[in-house]
């Protein structure tokens, strides 16, 4: 015998009754079966509004009862020819008569207890399976519909009823000898011995199904279901999830009591005790094997599976009093058993000082009145604190049997939890060490099931959400990389990089799964005004794991707003200077804030584009190594000005030249001025420990003092012409002494200088050609020859690549 059930959305519409009774024909050729059926989807949830309704005193119930009639009405057409459906139809309409008359009490009297909403909720699986049998009737199959109110006996615990074995496993075995035909059974009711109406709890036909088998010693059980088996997490929050092929019973019931509602958790009981298999296939798509819950323990994968449970409360009982009284715990129990009240989980200082129950929140304040009738006088004398309360939260818990054997598994779950800003309000290990749980704030709940589920069981896969702020030449380039390299990464390194936020100075766009970078997406004017609250905002309420926000501005606004930004929780990649080259104290604070939420700031592109100029820094100091000089070339085009120069060609034309190929900023008294070869070298400083401020920096501009007023470019050009025989000259006389001059920036004894200085042929500047960057560092340990770092230090090509490279840097630095 094989005991087969099928949920509520199997069989929520004609279409899918068909792909159910395809299965069974299939079965019903091999196996001896009886089949266990929910009521249609939905009927259940319908039937318990309407009663609420009634008794809030509002009509619609009338309209809501009148289309859940129609909707059996209408599968009782669909689905029985028409010369057979008058027993049907009759018993679908005697059946709403009766609620009808139902609801209409209810109104009247305003009341719903318990017991009355067990039996309003019992025609839904009385109407599905008696239909089904009369449909599987018409189709020539002998069935014999089954009430299992007749033969599942249980306590009066309306609602969540407990099962007499004795009586209904005998009961059950009896009804099987004396009836013949196909057994169609309605899941979820049951009867107390006086014959009131009880429900085996919601999702409850699952455990109807395994009381059946248990009964019979059934050779398995088979859940049908509208997903392929049970899956590594909930796939309708974590879109990753995947079928796991087995689990013990243990895992199974551990993953339903934590929420996985795909199985009922009582449903193991009966299954367990006969060693009967539970096998969950999904209607719709059959020949998937789905899992496999049995008496096994497979080794491997360190848990199994993660499960939730949302709309939670902690509930925490304290008091210095309750150290000496002793017993606390076991009259808190017993408070909540009295008041029926579920405890989720618990967590308790070992002192018994302060306990902490973790309470579906509809039942966090009878939970709370209940403790504080116990405890009256402690709370009076104030022994004990008044109980507290603390809603909007969840509950997250990891499940497997090879936790026992193997460590690691909590640290991974907590290190998962923590990188991904997810503050954890309660922790609790079951005894079995079959699961760790903790509570979590709610709208946490998806991001901590992903962040999980990727270390878990993706921690091959990393995902890494990009949000890019600027998109000219280096975010453009940027993004082109990412698309091309996107699979690559996926392939050779695991790493999934996704945009999901995009700005510049006038729109932002977002996108949930990650935008199309084939060809990369164009913001226009179809797109959200910029708004950088706004942006960040969002960033924050997408909340997703591994956030990158990447800053390809040059703007002090988006700068002014890294703080906030890594305060979220979200690393930051950036060529942006501006940060890291204002005050002294914006420099610490930033990187004490990085290092406190534990997020990367990176921005090796700072200075001298993608050459590695900082992380060699850091990684010397990080060694233990001192820098006595900084001599460097920093500016491209300054660099390409004086190279050209030697050609012979006057200042203010090379200028122009350097402008025209895009060298310089728009304005060319930007670069000129060498405000930007101060604020690089300032970061160097500060990345070699010293203390500088901007001020401190001795900046010889190349711009002269009248070009300096100039209102206009053309304007400045003008007047810079008139310089061009001073420039000339300089240069003739560092040609007579054998030298070339060299815009660059130097720093010692804690002193940082920029200007242009004439150096011998032999200098490693003096060979510099075009738009490159060198940087010597002479430390303790490069003290006879420094390092050289050399390289094309301006472009948006090698910019790009050095913001991409800290961005995949991230990637694997939140990899563990
Ligand atoms: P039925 O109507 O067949 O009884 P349920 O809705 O009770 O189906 O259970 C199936 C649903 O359980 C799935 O659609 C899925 O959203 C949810 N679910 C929650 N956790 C899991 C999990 N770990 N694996 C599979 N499904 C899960
Ligand atoms: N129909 C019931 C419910 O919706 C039982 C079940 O579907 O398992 O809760
Ligand atoms: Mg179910």
């Amino acid at each position: 015998m094989k005991i087969i059930k099928f949920g509520g959305s199997s069989v929520a519409n004609p279409e899918n009754i068909r792909k159910v009774f395809a299965i069974l024909q299939d079965k019903l050729k091999q196996h001896e079966i009886a089949i266990v059926f929910s009521a249609f989807g939905g009927v259940t949830e319908s039937l318990l509004t309407i009663a609420r309704l009634a008794r809030e005193g509002d009509q619609a119930y009338r309209d809501l009862l009148q289309t859940l009639e129609e909707k059996h009405l209408d599968i009782v057409r669909q689905l029985i020819a028409v010369q057979n459906q008058s027993t049907v139809m009759t018993y679908v309409k005697v059946r709403f008569k009766e609620l009808e008359d139902l609801f209409h009490g209810i109104f009247l009297i305003k009341e719903n207890s318990s017991r009355t909403l067990d039996y309003v909720a019992s025609f839904g699986e009385r109407l599905s399976a008696f239909i089904l049998a009369e449909a599987m009737a018409g189709k020539g199959i002998k069935t014999q519909f089954v009430d299992a109110r007749d033969v599942i006996r249980t306590n009066d615990r309306f609602g969540q009823a407990r099962v007499d074995y004795e009586v209904t496993n005998a009961l059950i075995k009896d009804y099987f000898l004396k009836n013949d035909g196909v057994k169609v059974i309605t899941g979820f009711i049951a009867s107390t011995a006086k014959g009131e109406t009880t429900t085996l709890g919601r999702s409850g036909s699952d455990y109807t199904a395994a009381i059946f088998a248990g009964a019979l010693e059934a050779q398995d059980l088979e859940i049908w279901t509208d997903v392929s088996g049970v899956l590594t997490s909930d796939p309708k929050m974590v879109y990753t999830a995947f079928t796991i092929p087995q689990l013990s019973y243990n895992e199974a019931m551990e993953l339903s009591h934590f929420g996985a509602k795909v199985i009922f958790p009582a449903t193991m009981q009966p299954a367990m005790k006969k060693n009967i298999p539970i096998y969950i296939k999904n209607t719709f798509e059959p020949e998937n094997p789905g899992t496999l819950i049995n008496g096994e323990v497979s080794h491997g994968a360190l848990i199994k599976g993660i499960s939730s449970m949302s709309n939670i409360s902690i509930v925490t009982v304290q008091g210095a009093g309750l150290i000496e009284g002793g017993a606390t715990v076991s009259r808190v129990f017993r408070a909540l058993a009295e008041a029926k009240v579920n405890i989720v989980l618990i967590s308790q200082a070992s002192s018994e000082h302060s306990i902490c129950l973790a309470i579906k929140t509809h039942e966090a304040f009878l939970a709370k009145e209940s403790i504080e009738k116990e405890f009256f006088y402690e709370i009076k004398s104030g022994e004990m604190d008044e109980v507290s309360l603390l809603h909007g939260l969840a509950t997250i818990a990891v499940v497997g049997e090879n936790m026992k054997q193997n460590p690691g598994a909590s640290g991974r779950m907590f290190r998962a939890l923590g990188r991904n800003n997810v503050n954890v309000a309660a922790i609790a290990q079951g005894s079995s060490e079959l699961n760790i749980s903790a509570v979590i704030p709610q709208p946490d709940l998806q991001k901590a099931l992903n962040a999980l589920h990727e270390a878990f069981f993706l921690s091959e896969n990393k995902v890494l959400h990009v949000f890019l702020v600027g998109t000219g030449l280096i975010g453009q380039a940027l993004m082109k990389m990412i698309a091309s390299q996107q699979n690559k990464l996926l392939k050779d390194n695991e790493l999934d990089v996704q945009i999901h936020g995009l700005a510049n100075s006038r729109f932002m766009a977002f996108h949930e799964d990650g935008f199309e970078l084939k060809p990369a997406y164009q913001l226009s004017d179809k797109d959200e005004p910029m708004d950088l609250e706004k942006f960040i905002q969002k960033m924050e309420e997408m909340n997703f794991s591994n956030s990158v926000f990447v800053d390809c501005t040059a703007s002090q606004d988006v700068a002014d707003a890294y703080s906030r930004v890594l305060e979220a929780k979200v690393a930051i990649v950036t060529p942006n200077k501006r940060a890291n080259s204002g005050s002294m104290d914006q420099y610490r604070a930033l990187k004490r804030i990085a290092k406190r939420r534990g997020v990367k700031f990176l921005y090796e592109t700072n200075v001298a584009a993608g050459l590695p100029v900082i992380n060699t820094l850091q990684d010397l100091m990080l060694s233990g190594d001192k820098v006595i000089r900084i001599e460097a070339v920093l500016s491209g085009s300054m660099n390409f000005i004086f190279s050209e120069l030697e050609n012979g060609a006057p200042f203010s034309e090379v200028v122009k030249i350097a402008k025209d190929k895009g060298y310089t900023e728009p304005d060319p008294r930007d670069d000129l001025s060498g405000m930007d070869v101060a604020r690089k070298i300032l970061i160097l400083g500060r990345e070699a420990e010293q203390v500088l401020e901007f001020d401190d920096i001795t900046i010889q501009s190349m711009v002269p003092a009248d070009c300096q007023h100039a209102a206009t470019v053309p304007e400045f050009f003008e007047k810079l012409s008139g310089h061009d025989g001073d420039f000339a000259k300089l240069l003739r006389k560092a040609g007579e002494n054998g030298e070339r001059l060299r815009f660059m920036a130097t720093l010692e004894d804690g002193k940082a200088k920029v200007g242009l200085k004439s150096l011998p042929e032999s200098h490693p500047f003096s060979s510099l050609k075009g738009s490159d960057n060198m940087i010597l560092l002479t430390t303790d340990r490069y003290h006879d020859r420094p390092m050289i770092i050399r390289g094309p230090g301006a472009g948006a090509d090698v910019t790009a690549a050095g913001v991409f490279a800290d961005v995949i840097r991230i990637g694997n630095y939140t990899r563990e």
